[in-house]
């Protein structure tokens, strides 16, 4: 089993390239941005709670996240791995679900950084919110906001994992297949260590 985190700030490409390697290596996607969106719009208790939050760029609060996530995760096993994508986010999400993960006798392989320079990610959200629909990408204060979140409650989580022996980062600007590279060489090195 190969249980791996996808990691970065908003926009870094974690959700493109987790679903470009999920197939390769047969793991489960679980994006916890995706879960939210879709409870949004459907409507449901969670997707109410969740959207206050998002529509203003903040983190949705742990307690909420981490049953949602809690849950998603129970539903899944067992499979083959899976690929975490904005999740966790926070210290207290890390611990959790390590917490969660020693119960089902699991653990996390490796955690992969994506690496983009602030002024790209602007640029690139700015984009998708042309198209994607999100109204979160659609404006620089909000985009700034998530950015100042990652700054305040995620990147911490680099030391967090780093102290696992877990941390990897890679370049996260180039070709989609450029990165997807690079990221399989990560991988690829870990499986046969
Ligand atoms: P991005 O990485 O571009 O911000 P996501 O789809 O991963 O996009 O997340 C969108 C929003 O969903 C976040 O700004 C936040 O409000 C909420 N969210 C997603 N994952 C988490 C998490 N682990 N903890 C708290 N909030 C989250």
């Amino acid at each position: 089993m190969l249980n791996v985190i996808i990691f970065g700030k908003p926009g870094s490409g974690k959700g493109t390239q987790a679903s470009m390697i999920k197939n390769k290596y047969g793991l489960t996607h679980i994006s916890t941005g995706d879960v939210f969106r879709k409870n949004t719009s459907e409507g449901t208790k969670l997707g109410n709670i969740a959207k206050q939050y998002m529509s203003k760029g903040e983190l949705v609060p742990d307690e909420i996240t981490i049953a949602m996530l809690e849950s998603e995760i129970l539903g899944f096993v067992p499979c083959n791995g899976f690929i975490l994508d904005g999740f966790p986010r926070t210290i207290l999400q890390a611990k959790s679900l390590d917490n969660l993960l020693i119960n089902l006798n699991l653990k996390i392989d490796l955690v992969i950084g994506l690496d983009v320079p602030n002024d790209r990610l602007v640029k690139r959200l700015l984009e998708r919110g042309k198209t994607s629909g999100r109204n979160d990408d659609q404006s620089e204060d909000k985009i700034n906001k998530r950015l100042e979140e990652y700054d305040k409650k995620t990147k911490p989580l680099i030391i967090f994992y780093e102290n696992q022996n877990k941390f990897y980062s890679i370049d996260g600007v180039g070709s989609l297949n450029d990165v997807n590279n690079r990221l399989i060489n990560v991988v690829d090195s870990k499986k046969n260590d």
